[in-house]
Order: C-alpha cells, then structure tokens, then sequence
C-alpha cells in the first residue's frame, strides 16, 4: 500500500483549496469526501467573487477537477477513525472498511447545523429560511422578514 503525504478529511471548498495547494507542492494527496457539505441545499452561492450565482456543486467539481489535475486524489467516503501507526503518522480507517496510510491529516470537515424545531423550518432550510444575510440576503430584499434568533429571557 502506498503512503500518503497528507490525507485531507473533507472535501468542501476547504479542503479542496488545501488539496489543490498541497498537491502543486508535489504532496501526495487524498481528499476523503463524505459529499455533505454545509451549503448542499442552496440552489446556488453567492458573495464570492468570479462565482456568484454558481450552483454550490459546480464550484466542488470544478475543484476536484483542479485536484485531480495536480495528482491529488479523492475519494468518496466517511473517515470513521484515527490510528496512530506506531511510526510517524495515522491509519485513516473509512466506515467502508478502507485504510490509509498518511504521514500528516488536515482535518476540514466543516460545521453542521442543528435546526431549530420549529414545524416546516427544515422543509424550508436554504430556500426561504435563510442563514446568513450577506449570502442570500439580497434574494428576498424589500420583502417582509421574520426573524428567529438570540437566547430566551430567564
Ligand atoms: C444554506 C447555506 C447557504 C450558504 N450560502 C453561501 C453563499 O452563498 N456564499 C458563501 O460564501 N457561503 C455560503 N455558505 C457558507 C458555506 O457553505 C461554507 O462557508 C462552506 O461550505 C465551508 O466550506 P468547508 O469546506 O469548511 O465545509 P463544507 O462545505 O461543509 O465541507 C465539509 C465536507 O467534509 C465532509 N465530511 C464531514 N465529516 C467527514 C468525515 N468524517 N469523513 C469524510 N468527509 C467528511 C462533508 O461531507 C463535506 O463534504 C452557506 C451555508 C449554508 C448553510
């Protein structure tokens, strides 16, 4: 089995920029991807410039295609367990059963959001309950608002 640089476990627009750097430095590179990234059900991302308006899994396979043409490597998958070898680096152990060696992890397996438990709040999560008003903001201006938030009185 082949030994890796460095594995990077997640492969959202973190770890693809660090995948994308590493692998121009002639690392070699695994990208472990579970292929749940935070923004998935927005139909597209805005506030970053050159990609505004681009659906959030364009700009994912446009990075993995820069990756891939640099060597590095990804693989699909949910990283389930760290071990050390014994030696300098980890056993990177996948809920399939999968081992990789790596000298070095970088961990970037982004945030997960809890919802509130409000009734259609889910349903609703990305289409018109939005998070982050300098993302999406824009789309509903000039419309009334309703805003959950802060932390409850004692
Ligand atoms: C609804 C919504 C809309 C958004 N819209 C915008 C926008 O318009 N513009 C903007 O700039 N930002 C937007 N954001 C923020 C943006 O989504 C985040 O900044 C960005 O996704 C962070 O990238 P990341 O790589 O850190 O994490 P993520 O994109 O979440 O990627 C992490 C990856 O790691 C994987 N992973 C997690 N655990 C493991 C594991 N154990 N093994 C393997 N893989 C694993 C996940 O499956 C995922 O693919 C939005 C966020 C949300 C929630």
């Amino acid at each position: 089995m082949k030994r890796c640089d460095v594995v990077v476990i997640g492969g959202g627009a973190a770890g693809l920029s660090a995948a994308l750097l590493l692998s121009r430095a002639r690392r070699k590179v695994l990208v472990v991807d579970a292929g749940q990234p935070r923004n998935a059900p927005a139909a597209h991302m805005h506030g970053y410039l050159s990609r505004d308006g681009m659906p959030p899994a364009e700009l994912l396979t446009t990075g993995r295609s820069e990756v891939a043409g640099y060597g590095g490597e990804i693989v699909t998958g949910t990283v389930a367990d760290l071990v050390p070898d014994g030696r300098t680096g980890f056993w990177v152990l996948l809920d399939n059963g999968q081992r990789i060696s790596t000298r070095r992890l970088l961990v970037t397996t982004g945030l997960h959001d809890e919802l509130p438990d409000i009734p259609g709040l889910s349903e609703r999560w990305a289409r018109d309950v939005l998070h982050c008003p300098y993302c999406h903001g824009h789309e509903v201006r000039d419309q009334q608002l309703g805003v959950i938030g802060g932390t409850q009185a004692p």
